[in-house]
């Protein structure tokens, strides 16, 4: 097999290699199988690496299946969202899209099976009753009263459960297992349940449907899947799938299962559940809103698949339990974007600069390389004029030390055009400066020399007021104020509340026509993008990616 970049050997490789070098398999079959009860998150991109990578690197298949087991919170918007996403992510899925809806009909079968077998029986107890008879870990739990019907009495409930005569509620269909096994998994699973909900895939056509656990083993075996690749809360399960598998007729080889940690991300949530609570209760704006861990979100915010999929081949898959630092994903798209995101100039915290010695009508076209290392990506032409704006950071009146920027009575470098220094400054009323009048070395604009005896000054970015398109720019910080907001009882009290940062200033001229999603390196300010909801070219609205530098990290270090 010819290596790539993702590549990398994990442990679920190794035992694929094995089953390969051993004949158990000719051909490697995974499967991604969502829920359709949310948008994807960045855990599910770990999976989709995952799933989608072993397939492309050994020529086998990878199926998408949605597990659309439970109508309830499912929906096609979330079917069309969740396919959308696996392919801006690069990935194909093999063949037609499955759904666990697909397989209802062979599903109820082999229910019918098993109860023909004397192996599941209806059950009346309540859901309450069911939890409680089940009992703990260390204590067995009770046979329900209704465990020892007979075959026919089962076969005659399960079809009055099937044709609506019991209310949701009132009667499953249970496994009959041990109600003493070490595994609280195995004390009589439930396996269907009522529910008398319009399904997106099957309408009306059925009032019961089979638990996640009975449904997922026979669609992985009915589709042929070789390696049933799983997080580890579902280790327990492998133990029931393997006993339904056992006892129902499907003529397949068994897929195994092999389960790896679930991604968790500081200062975020990776849980569908949890991020629809975001949503409906309007703490963010959407599921794509670019604060989310979604790849809608992510994507809007302008990361980029490559960045996503490098995070994911940085933290591999192993059985550890973690939290990935926030810093790991930001680093990702900061390496992409540093190495191709074109450069350009915009200032968010407008402050005015006159420079007294160049006339009111002057104007000079500068020549700026888009990327310093990269000449193929251009130059774009800026223009320079006697009024510009800088950023509020990048004025001081008092001089402190190592502030490499604009101080009073001092000089500093205005990008690509030339130095200035500081005369005076106007102030209104209560003090805000209006103005900052300063005078040009035109020695240094004409030719663009640096001189020996300037190099200690810093270099400040700027725009033409005349040449400047009003901006508007949307700053992302944490969502939440803890690094693991999960382990808490009420996630929701730990949001913070300024995640979202709004500032207006201006951009230059070259980017008025920003399109949605190209990221841009705003020279000392971070990266950034046009907003693909807001954003239009009477009004720009531009989201920042991520900053240049790990900002929680070192504070104090940017631009000093
Ligand atoms: P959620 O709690 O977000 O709904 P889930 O596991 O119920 O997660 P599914 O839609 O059932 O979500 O997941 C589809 C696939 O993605 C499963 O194989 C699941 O194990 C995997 N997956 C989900 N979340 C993560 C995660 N945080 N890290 C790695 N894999 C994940
Ligand atoms: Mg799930």
């Amino acid at each position: 097999m010819k290596q790539n970049k993702y590549q990398v050997m994990n442990f679920i490789r190794h035992i694929i290699d094995e089953d390969l070098a051993i004949g158990k398999y000719d051909n490697i079959h995974t499967r991604f199988p969502p829920e359709p009860n949310g948008y994807l998150h960045i855990g599910h991109a770990k999976s989709i690496c995952l799933n989608f990578g072993i397939a492309k690197d050994y020529n086998g298949k990878c199926n998408l299946r949605f597990d659309d087991t439970n109508p309830v919170n499912e929906n096609s918007n979330f079917i069309e969202s969740i396919k959308n996403d696996i392919k801006w992510l690069g990935f194909t899925w093999s063949g037609d899209i499955k759904y666990t809806s697909n397989y209802f009909d062979q599903i109820y079968k082999y229910a019918i099976e098993l109860i023909n077998k004397g192996l599941a029986y209806v059950d009346e107890l309540t859901i309450e009753e069911i939890k409680e008879y089940r009992g703990v870990w260390s204590k067995p739990g009770v046979n329900s009263p209704y465990r020892n019907r007979s075959i026919k009495e089962n076969i005659f409930l399960f079809d009055k459960m099937k044709k609506g005569y019991f209310k949701e509620g009132k009667a499953c269909l249970r496994a009959k297992i041990d109600m003493s096994s070490n595994f609280i998994l195995m004390r009589d699973p439930v396996l269907y349940r009522i529910k008398f909900f319009k399904h997106h895939q099957t309408s009306d056509d059925w009032c019961i449907y089979p638990m996640y656990d009975f449904a997922h083993c026979i669609s992985d075996a009915l589709e042929g899947i070789t390696h049933s690749l799983c997080t580890l809360e579902f280790l327990d399960n492998r133990r029931l799938y393997e006993w339904i598998l056992k006892h129902i007729s499907i003529s397949t080889i068994y897929p195994s299962q092999y389960e790896y940690s679930r991604l968790n991300l500081e200062y975020s949530v990776t849980s569908k559940r949890k991020l629809s609570q975001l949503v409906n209760k309007k703490y963010v704006e959407g599921w794509d809103d670019p604060r989310m861990p979604t790849i809608s979100g992510l994507r809007r915010r302008g990361y980029t698949p490559a960045s996503i999929c490098e995070f994911c081949h940085r933290i591999g898959v192993t059985k550890q339990q973690n939290i990935i630092e926030m810093s790991l994903l930001e680093s990702c798209v900061r390496d992409e974007l540093n190495r191709n995101a074109p450069r350009a100039m915009a200032v968010l915290d407008p402050i005015q600069i006159i420079i007294q010695n160049l006339p009111l009508n002057y104007e000079k076209i500068i020549v700026m390389k888009n990327h310093p290392n990269m000449p193929e990506m251009g130059t774009r032409e800026v223009v320079f004029s006697n009024t510009i704006w800088i950023d509020k950071a990048d004025f001081r009146e008092q001089y402190i030390k190592n502030y490499k920027r604009l101080i009073l009575g001092k000089e500093v470098r205005l990008r690509n055009a030339c130095i200035i220094r500081c005369d005076y400054i106007t102030k209104d009323k209560e003090g805000n400066i209006i103005c900052i009048y300063c005078t040009c070395d035109l020695n240094t604009l004409s030719k663009n020399v640096i001189d020996k005896s300037y190099k200690n000054n810093g270099i400040i970015h700027w725009i033409s007021k005349a040449h400047a398109q009003p901006a508007e720019f949307r700053l992302y910080n944490r969502l939440f104020n803890i690094p693991n907001p999960s382990s808490e009882k009420n996630f929701l009290a730990n949001i913070n509340p300024n995640s979202l940062e709004i500032k207006h200033g201006y951009v230059e001229q070259s980017i008025k026509n920003a399109k949605a999603n190209k990221p841009y390196q705003f020279e000392r300010e971070g990266y950034f993008c046009a907003d693909s909801v807001y954003s239009n070219q009477s009004h720009l609205v531009f989201n920042r990616i991520v900053s240049l530098r790990d900002s929680y990290e070192k504070l104090s270090s940017k631009s000093f």
